[in-house]
C-alpha cells in the first residue's frame, strides 16, 4: 500500500467497503510468559482451530486482497502445529508479501524453528516478520513480564534471527514495548537498545480490557496516573522526533489522548483487518467489550463483512472507543491529508518499515 491508497483508504474507507488488507490471527491462547499486563496466561486456553479449516476459509476470494497477515497468540509458537498453521497462511493468501508473527521470545531455539518454517512457508518474494516483545532493557523487561530472564532471552533471539538476517533470509525484526507504570523509569534505555541494533521499535500503552488481554481485574495497576502519562507524552514527543514518519504519527496520537485530549486519528481497523481468535471467532476490536459472536472459519465472511452487524459495530466503535484509543492498530492502511501534506510515509525515512509498523499495537 503506498501513501496515495492510505489517503484514498482514510476518507473512502466509510463510504464505499474495501476489502481487508490485514489478517491477524490468534493461533493460540496458551502462554508461557506471566506478564503482568495480561490475563491470557491465567485463564484456561480453551479450543483451537485446525490449520486445515483455517486454510478452507482463507481461500475464500474475501480473503484474497489480504497482504499482510500476522500469527499472534497468546505464545503462538508454542503451537505443536505452528508449521502447518504458517503453510495454511501462506499457502491460501495469494496476495500475501509479509507474513509475521508476535512473540515473546521465551524460548530462544522454539522461535527460530518457527520463524525458519514461516521463511519456507513464506515462499520467494515475501518476506518473514518477527516481533518480538520487549518492554525494557534486563530487569525492567524482567520484572514486567514477570519472568526472570525474560530479557536474555530476547537478547539469544535476536541474536538467532539476526544471523538468519545476515545469511540472506527475507527477515525484519521488531520490538514492541507497552508502557505501563512498571516501565516508565526504562524506556530511554530500550529506545536507546533498539536504535544500537537497528531495529524498529513501536511503543503502545497498556490497553485495559475484559477481551483479548483480559486485564480488567488489574485495571489500577496498568493505568498511568497523571504524573505517569506526563511522562509517557513527554517521552513520546522526544522520540518521535527520531522516529520514521508513521510511528512520529502515532506517537503525536498517543501524547494526545495521553493530554486528555480525543485521539486525532478516525480508527479503520474494522475496514481493513480481520482478527480471528483461537476458536475461530471474530475479535472485532481489542478495546470492546463485545465479542463478536460469529465464526470466520465457518461463515460466508464476505456477506458478514458487509452486514448491517458489521456496520453498526463500526459505527460504535468509531464513536465510543476510537476517541480515547492509543494502540496503534492498522496505523499504515490509511492517513489523513495532514500526514500527505507534510511529506507521507513512503520514502526512505518511512515506507516499508513505516507500514510493517502497522502491527504494532496487537501484542500485549
Ligand atoms: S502479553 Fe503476550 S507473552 Fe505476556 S502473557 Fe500475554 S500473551 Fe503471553
Ligand atoms: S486502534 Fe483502538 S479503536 Fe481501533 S481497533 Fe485498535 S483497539 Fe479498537
Amino acid at each position: 500500500m503506498n501513501d496515495r491508497e492510505r489517503l484514498l483508504t482514510y476518507y473512502l474507507a466509510p463510504l464505499r467497503l474495501p476489502l481487508p488488507r490485514n489478517l491477524c490471527v490468534n493461533a493460540t491462547l496458551r502462554c508461557d510468559g506471566h506478564c503482568g499486563h495480561c490475563g491470557i496466561w491465567r485463564q484456561p486456553a480453551g479450543p483451537e482451530f485446525a490449520p486445515a479449516d483455517l486454510a478452507r476459509a482463507l481461500a475464500a476470494p474475501f480473503f484474497q486482497r489480504i497482504e499482510t497477515a500476522w500469527i499472534t497468540g497468546g505464545e503462538p509458537t508454542l503451537r505443536p502445529d505452528f508449521d502447518a498453521v504458517a503453510a495454511a497462511m501462506a499457502g491460501a493468501l495469494s496476495g500475501l508479501t509479509t507474513l509475521g508473527v508476535a512473540t515473546n521470545a521465551l524460548d530462544p531455539d522454539r522461535v527460530e524453528k518457527r520463524v525458519r518454517a514461516m521463511l519456507t512457508a513464506a515462499g520467494p518474494g515475501r518476506k518473514v516478520f518477527t516481533q518480538i516483545s520487549a518492554d525494557g532493557v534486563g530487569p525492567v523487561h524482567d520484572r514486567a513480564r514477570h519472568c526472570p530472564g525474560a530479557f536474555a532471552a530476547v537478547q539469544e533471539t535476536l541474536k538467532r534471527l539476526e544471523r538468519l538476517r545476515r545469511d540472506g533470509a527475507p527477515l525484519d525484526l521488531g520490538l514492541n514495548c507497552v508502557i505501563q507504570p512498571a516501565n516508565l523509569d526504562g524506556l530511554d534505555e530500550l529506545f536507546n537498545f533498539a536504535k544500537s541494533r537497528n531495529l524498529l521499535l513501536t511503543f503502545n500503552v497498556a490497553l485495559v480490557t475484559d477481551q483479548v488481554y483480559r486485564n480488567r481485574d488489574r485495571a489500577e495497576a496498568l493505568t498511568l496516573d497523571d504524573a505517569g502519562r506526563a511522562r509517557a507524552a513527554t517521552f513520546l514527543a522526544a522520540i518521535a522526533l527520531q522516529s520514521p514518519p508513521a510511528l512520529a504519527y502515532h506517537y503525536r496520537i498517543m501524547q494526545a489522548v495521553l493530554s486528555g485530549r480525543p485521539r486525532p486519528r478516525r480508527c479503520l481497523t474494522l475496514y481493513s483487518t480481520v482478527n480471528i481468535n483461537a476458536d475461530g471467532t471474530l475479535i472485532p476490536c481489542p478495546a470492546s467489550s463485545d465479542l463478536f459472536p460469529r465464526n470466520a472459519l465457518t461463515e460466508d465472511m464476505a456477506a458478514l463483512w458487509k452486514s448491517v452487524e458489521a456496520r453498526e459495530l463500526r459505527a460504535r466503535v468509531r464513536r465510543e472507543l476510537c476517541p480515547g484509543c492509543m494502540l496503534s492498530c492498522s496505523l499504515g492502511d490509511s492517513m489523513p491529508f495532514s500526514e500527505w501534506l507534510a511529506g507521507g510515509w513512503d520514502g526512505p525515512a518511512g515506507g516499508r518499515r513505516a507500514w510493517l509498523a502497522r502491527r504494532g499495537g496487537r501484542h500485549a
